[in-house]
């Protein structure tokens, strides 16, 4: 796993913890509290360089810029929804890297989708992510520089963060938990870890491994599918996990941590929206106190999947409240621009060709 991460020019101090970071200033030669400083600029006041660390002595400011320059995205595209606010904005990573995260205005607050890799292996039929397979995968520093850039670009505080970008996080597990605890941790942004969410597939050994982590976050399940059949025909880790072996995993990580797992369900007009799928999928989300979360199937255009209609949605709606489901819509947001994962990616990358 380690060749697909990237190699940087110094130490990612953005990615080190309040401890690492102080064992590094200390072998500096600098007192710790430099450390704390230091933690402070980059992830409570969102700082984009050390010259705006403004109480650190100027030779240390460029004593770091020299040794460890700090890593920062670059902002390439954005795209306004005129419908409801929606920014998609395309960053670009030191290497050159391009990905995508998605801000969203709700009423409870600001929330930010995040890519957690740079493409992605998983090969889900419906998802335009995967189309170009896994380039590599991002740093905890370059997941964090999403949410702070955009909070930087909006000028809004962040309360809610999505890991549903680019990306299978379990398949970057060690990158993504250390980016959950500092963005969670007080003497950063201090995002509550009720109000994160960490999508998968259904990489069973990372769920088992999520569960012990004593986290308060909230994890999604990417069903799509309730029997095994049909879920190897439109995802491939289907083949390796087992729909009752991700059912185990799910009741073991509500048990330990008493948190709620959210399974998302896209619905594919013609695939997976009969009255026996919905029967299915309340039988299965009651087992394991699961919550379930619809999508209307976003179009992708390498893909010939349709969207349902509205009236489709609400049907599918009512057959799993009838057997007792505990069921939400995802608002569809930002349909004008690209909504679904890898789109604005794949068109800006095809237009450099
Ligand atoms: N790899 C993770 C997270 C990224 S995808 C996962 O699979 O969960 C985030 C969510 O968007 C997943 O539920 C995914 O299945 C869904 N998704 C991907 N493409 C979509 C599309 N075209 N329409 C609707 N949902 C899509």
């Amino acid at each position: 796993m380690n060749s697909i991460t990237p190699n940087l020019s110094g130490p990612d101090l953005k990615s080190m913890t309040r401890q690492e970071l102080e064992a590094y200033i200390r072998e500096m030669g600098m007192p710790a509290y430099r450390a704390s400083q230091i933690y402070k600029w980059m992830h409570a006041d969102l700082a984009r360089s050390y010259s705006e660390m403004t109480n650190l002595p100027r030779a240390l400011r460029e004593e770091l810029l020299e040794k460890a320059p700090l890593f920062t995205v670059k902002k390439v595209d954005e795209q306004v929804s005129r419908v409801d606010g929606t920014r998609k904005y395309l960053f670009a990573m030191q290497d050159g890297a391009l990905v995508e995260s998605v801000f969203m205005r709700y009423r409870y607050g600001c929330s930010v989708c995040v890519s957690s890799q740079v493409g992605c292996r998983m090969g889900c039929q419906f998802c335009a992510s995967t189309i170009g397979g896994l380039v590599r995968n991002l740093l905890p520093s370059e997941i964090l520089e999403q949410v702070y850039e955009i909070s930087r670009l909006t000028g809004e505080r962040i309360s809610h963060v999505v890991v549903m970008g680019t990306g299978e996080p379990m398949d970057n597990y060690d990158n993504v938990v250390r980016f959950v605890r500092l963005l969670t941790d007080e003497a950063g942004l201090h995002i509550s870890q009720r109000n994160i969410t960490i999508s998968t597939c259904g990489i069973v050994p990372g769920i088992e491994r999520l569960a012990e982590e004593k986290l308060q976050i909230t994890l999604a399940l990417s069903l799509h599918a309730v029997s095994d059949k049909k879920r190897m025909q439109i995802m491939p880790v289907a083949k390796t996990w087992s729909i009752e072996e991700l059912m185990k995993a799910c009741g073991h990580y509500f048990e330990k941590t008493g948190r709620r797992v959210t399974f998302e369900y896209s619905l594919i007009g013609g695939v997976n929206d009969t009255r026996e799928d919905a029967e299915a999928l309340a039988a299965l989300a009651g087992r394991v106190h699961a919550h379930i979360n619809l999508i209307p199937v976003n179009p992708v255009k390498e893909r010939s999947f349709r969207r349902p209609d509205r009236r489709d949605v609400l049907s599918f709606k009512n057959k799993l409240e009838k057997s007792g489901a505990n069921v939400s819509i995802r608002r569809a947001l930002g349909r004008d621009i690209d909504g679904a994962c890898g789109q604005l990616r794949r068109r800006t990358m095809q237009g450099q060709q």
